[in-house]
């Protein structure tokens, strides 16, 4: 059977003030309730909104980033409805036209294959926040009506709940890069809704899905029981679920309303307006995979830094130090990555350059980064680390061919197995003596006496 997910996410973003007014924008929740509130919020006869352009601008950032085409004029409409969550009886949203963007994708890995659709991505506010006591009473918290939200519509192009959970991880990393909202889903500044279909049945949409892991096991449940249902040749209705995380399952809500029930119309106090003069720069974590891929990083080292912001950051801070990629990234990944505190960025950076230049073998350099953490010193490691400079190592190998000849013509003659046995030699002579840089040297190496 054939499945169709598609995706409506809301985004939270962490403007300074709200949408429409100049209220403060209280995007943690973190000041008591109804304080940040003023007549444009609160919906009062006569007032007057004004857009927020800070708002506008990461829009842009976000359709950039997700390949969608802008639009020409941007249109603000009244969503009428009433909730206890919105008694002014609208919300400022916007419509099928004149959405800040529309027609992109994003792809579901960092070096491509499947690529999802973007329907839309439409700016509208908030609105109150409903929080349930346990006299069953319901609180209104006005701080969060207004507070800026973009809507990102999907086209119903994913089969797949895994499929939904990258492309969730890989919005919400977008979102992040472009520092437009910390996306905390337990927060709600990031909220999914889900709707999915078997066949060619009515699609059902969940709603009230708190995490990534949710919305996957949601989707998982709601995709085996529309298939059963179909099996046993029932019809799935057009219906709202909500998941319920504590049971595992999803239960009905409510029938969804048309959409003529909104009475859709232009907002009368905005205006229609253009945005073709705003020249915004952005970068994205797909950017980033594809540049530490030039600089020679192996891929998998790539994925696991641009997927971590805090290390992510650190090698761009490391880059521009004038560190070396194919060194750093491995030693981030398999040693830095797990430091609660990082190393200073400069000494790391000269600790790679020392070990390119074979100056500090790359095993002494292991060593001590897991020693030193973040208290990381290069002089002092230079101090106590007399460096083996190539000659040496070279005289040293010199002399081994000259002791063992009949050794050292079978290994050039192919038994490869050999060299433990010269590392061990030249150990014994050297017990600071590199294996690697050592190997290097005495491959290069052609028997004098026997040429
Ligand atoms: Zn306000």
């Amino acid at each position: 059977m054939r499945v169709r997910i598609g995706l409506e996410i809301h985004l939270e973003l962490k403007t300074q003030s709200k949408m429409f007014c100049a209220c403060k924008n209280d995007y943690n929740y973190e000041d008591e309730a109804n304080v940040n509130i003023c007549p444009i919020c609160l919906g009062y006869p006569g007032i007057l909104p004004s857009v927020n352009r800070r708002a506008i601008e990461y829009a842009i950032m976000l359709l950039k980033a997700l390949n969608c085409k802008p639009s020409e004029r941007i249109q603000f409409y009244r969503k009428n409805y009433f909730y206890p969550d919105l008694p002014k009886g609208y919300q400022i949203t916007q419509y099928k036209f004149g959405s800040i963007g529309y027609n992109g994708y994003l792809y579901l890995n960092l070096d491509g294959g499947k690529k999802v659709g973007i329907d839309r991505i439409s700016l509208e506010e908030d609105t109150a926040r409903t929080i349930q006591i346990e006299t069953g009473e319901v609180l209104l918290d006005f701080n969060r009506a207004g507070i800026p939200l973009i809507e990102i519509v999907t086209k119903p192009d994913m089969e797949k709940p895994k499929e939904v959970v990258k492309f969730l991880e890989n919005l919400r990393l977008i979102i992040q890069y472009l520092n437009i909202s910390d996306a905390n889903m337990e927060k709600g500044q990031m909220r999914v809704d889900v709707n999915v279909s078997v066949d060619n049945n009515e699609r059902v949409e969940i709603k009230n899905v708190n995490s990534i892991r949710e919305v996957e096991n949601a989707l998982e449940y709601e995709i085996n029981y529309q298939i059963e249902q179909v099996k046993l040749g029932k019809k799935i209705k057009r219906t709202t679920k909500m998941w319920d995380d504590y049971e595992k399952k999803t239960k009905e809500m409510r029938r969804k309303e048309s959409e003529d029930d909104y009475r859709y119309f232009p907002e009368p106090d905005i205006p229609e307006f253009k945005i073709n003069d705003f020249e915004l720069t952005i970068k994205t974590p797909f950017d980033k995979f594809n540049e530490l891929l030039k600089l020679g990083v192996q891929k998998e080292y790539a994925e696991i830094i641009v997927r971590d912001l805090r290390i992510s950051n650190y090698f761009d801070e490391f880059l521009k130090n004038n560190g070396d990629a194919v060194i750093g990234s491995n030693f981030i990944v398999n040693i830095l990555k797990s430091f609660k505190e990082l190393p200073n960025v400069k000494e790391f950076s000269k600790l790679t350059n020392l070990v390119k230049e074979n100056k500090i073998p790359n095993h002494v350099a292991r060593e001590k980064l897991n020693e030193m953490k973040e208290k990381l010193n290069v002089e002092e490691i230079l101090k106590n680390f007399e460096v083996i400079s190539s000659e040496e190592i070279e005289s040293i190998a010199r002399s081994l061919i000259e002791k063992y000849p009949e050794k050292f013509f079978e290994y050039k003659s192919g038994k490869t197995g050999l060299i433990g046995f010269f590392i061990g030699e030249a150990k014994k002579m050297n017990p600071k003596i590199d294996p690697k840089q050592f190997k290097e040297i005495f491959e290069n190496l052609e028997d004098t006496q026997r040429r």
